[in-house]
């Protein structure tokens, strides 16, 4: 991690919980996560996030949706679109590859959604990573960066940075199948992921954007991506609707801040 950057653990709690036991989750989650420094984010299914909201007010916890229309309003049966999100979330995940693959987002698409999440006053989690047979023919970033080109398209540096936009590396063979990346391969993508950033004309400014590894993070993997300079925290899927994993994984992100922050006073 770098001295400067975000440190953030994102729970994505996918298709599970019901507005009945999702604030007594939250709740937990929250009681047993409360550490200085890093950035807590729960991202309940779009019917939860109300008992979410309600249930940890004052707790110090950020709320997310899992996914947003890219119109803002309109004949879109079943859609829910960036502005009906104001004031229930502050977050939005954007281009999760469930997403890409069950519903057939491209990049196009999630460009428009991460434009309105932006412009909402939402902090988008863009969502990228590689199948792995692109990690077999060793095309991993050229995927990733092509995915980032597309996905970022028509944000300006100045919007995504103010309006704290965060990418989410997530390898798509390492998502719900208990496989994890190499902490050096994810370290080394997120710096890929920087230069991309970097390179579509964000300049400087990339250096600023906190990436996050996804991917069957649990308690004992944590460790490993947060000693990656590059990595700012964890996107956790599974392992993010057991309080007792969170609290692991939160407490060694809170490690990490505090030096992060010993660092930068120096
Ligand atoms: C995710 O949903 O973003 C994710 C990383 O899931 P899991 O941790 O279960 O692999």
């Amino acid at each position: 991690m770098t001295a400067g950057r975000e440190v953030i653990v994102a729970a994505n709690w996918k298709m599970n919980t019901r507005p009945s036991d999702a604030g007594q989750l939250a709740l937990e989650i929250a009681h047993r996560t409360a550490v200085d420094g890093v950035s807590r984010v729960i991202c309940p299914p779009f019917v939860c996030l109300s008992a979410v909201r309600e249930a940890v007010a004052g707790e110090g916890v950020g709320i997310g949706a899992q996914n947003v229309h890219d119109q803002l309003a309109g004949a879109y049966t079943g859609e829910v679109s960036a502005p009906m999100l104001v004031g229930l979330a502050e977050w939005v995940i954007v281009g999760h590859s469930e997403r890409r693959r069950d519903f057939g987002e491209t990049d196009d698409l999630i460009a428009r959604k991460a434009r309105r999440v932006l412009e909402a006053g939402l902090r988008p989690i863009l969502c990228v990573g590689e199948q792995l047979i692109d990690r077999d023919a060793g095309r991993a970033s050229e995927v990733v960066g092509g995915q980032l080109r597309g996905s970022l398209a028509g944000i300006s540096a100045e919007s995504a940075v103010a309006g704290g936009l965060v990418v989410a590396y997530e390898p798509v063979w390492a998502i719900g199948t208990g496989r994890t990346a190499r902490g050096a391969d994810a370290g080394a993508m997120a710096d890929s992921i920087r230069q991309t950033i970097a390179d579509v004309g964000w300049g400087e400014a990339a250096n600023g954007v906190p990436v996050l590894y996804g991917g069957s993070v649990t308690s004992a993997s944590i460790g490993e991506f947060l000693a990656e300079p590059s990595l700012d925290g964890a996107l956790v899927g599974g392992a993010s609707l057991k309080p007792e994993e969170m609290a692991a994984i939160v407490g060694r992100a809170g490690i990490v801040a505090r030096e992060r922050r010993a660092v930068a006073s120096r």
